[in-house]
């Protein structure tokens, strides 16, 4: 158990260093890279085409997003275009930013 929690969070760790930029491609915005895993702002690999689709750990299959975004959208989403991310944008910026500042307000922890 401990074995495989490790290996994904190294896993996760690779596939975020593939992928450039610092930009939510779900919402629009920043993402701090630094924020830790289990935070709902956190950098996530987003898989343009999901696993459960065939899709794959590919720089060209991988977005960065928000953690929060990025399980919003799930797997029930496979086609993600610009209507699609123009809907929802209002609401996924609303909910990081609410997180970002639960998480400033207290002093960088929970
Ligand atoms: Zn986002």
């Amino acid at each position: 158990m401990a074995q495989a929690a490790t290996r994904g969070r190294s896993r996760r760790k690779g596939l975020l260093n593939i992928i450039p930029g610092g930009r939510c491609w779900l919402c629009g915005q920043s993402v701090n890279r630094k924020l830790p895993p289990e935070h709902p702002a956190a950098p996530s690999a987003d898989h343009v085409r999901p696993l459960s689709l065939g899709g794959t750990h590919t720089r060209r299959n991988l977005r960065l997003a928000h953690a929060f975004c990025n399980r919003y959208r799930g797997n029930a989403e496979p086609v993600v275009d610009d209507d699609y991310r123009a809907a929802l944008r209002p609401l996924l910026r609303a909910e990081v930013n609410a997180w970002l500042l639960k998480w400033a307000m207290n002093g960088g922890r929970g």
